[in-house]
């Protein structure tokens, strides 16, 4: 699997050094609240896993999926929601956690959505962001990494659902696109 990754951009140990940091923030930020932390599948699964353990608050889990990008690697700008939810919003204290930003099509759709549920608030919370990609505004307010504009796999990030559980987040070598 490494022999697919052309360069390793985040190493684990930064990973994980970041991950401790934005817990420290949030729990920081939500010192008298209660979280509802909304990860968005399947990319964020890893990175939500280690944030949750990172925040000090009481926290409840729980998902969404979102269909956008397929095997690839340009965004459609259509965003459908495939799982919505179990939790009820309203009132609460949301914190979307996501794996990257790119258009922000998906999360100015989430964001939007979850809003008109009338929670108390709604944060975001990005591992990677690529502000260079922007077709929308997104507010974002807690950011992992800022990364140049490549497509990156690993650490909950796939290509074809390949690459996931890599503990690393890298740049695919172009002839990995193919096969
Ligand atoms: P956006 O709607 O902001 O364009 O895209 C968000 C989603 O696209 C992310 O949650 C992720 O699933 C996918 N995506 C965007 N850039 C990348 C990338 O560099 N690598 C991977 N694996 N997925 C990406």
């Amino acid at each position: 699997m490494d022999k697919d990754i052309k360069e390793v951009l985040v190493s684990a140990e930064a990973l994980a050094a970041r991950t401790r940091e934005m817990g420290a923030a949030i729990s920081a930020d939500y010192a008298d609240k209660d979280i509802l932390m909304v990860g968005v599948l399947r990319g964020a699964v890893i990175f939500m896993a280690d944030l949750a353990r990172a925040i000090s608050r009481p926290v409840t889990i729980d998902f969404m999926a979102v269909s956008s990008y397929g095997a690839s690697t340009s965004s459609s700008g259509v965003v459908r929601i495939v799982k919505d939810l179990d939790e009820d919003v309203a009132g609460r204290h949301l914190l979307i956690v996501e794996d990257i930003i790119d258009s922000g099509l998906t999360l100015k759709y989430l964001y939007d959505n979850l809003q008109s549920r009338k929670p108390a608030s709604v944060r975001i919370c990005t591992l990677l962001n690529k502000p260079s990609r922007r077709k929308v505004d997104v507010p974002v307010d807690y950011n992992g990494f800022t990364i140049p504009d490549d497509f990156v796999v690993g650490y909950g990030l796939d290509y074809a659902e390949k690459y996931r559980n890599l503990p690393f987040v890298g740049v695919l070598k172009p002839e990995a696109y193919s096969s």
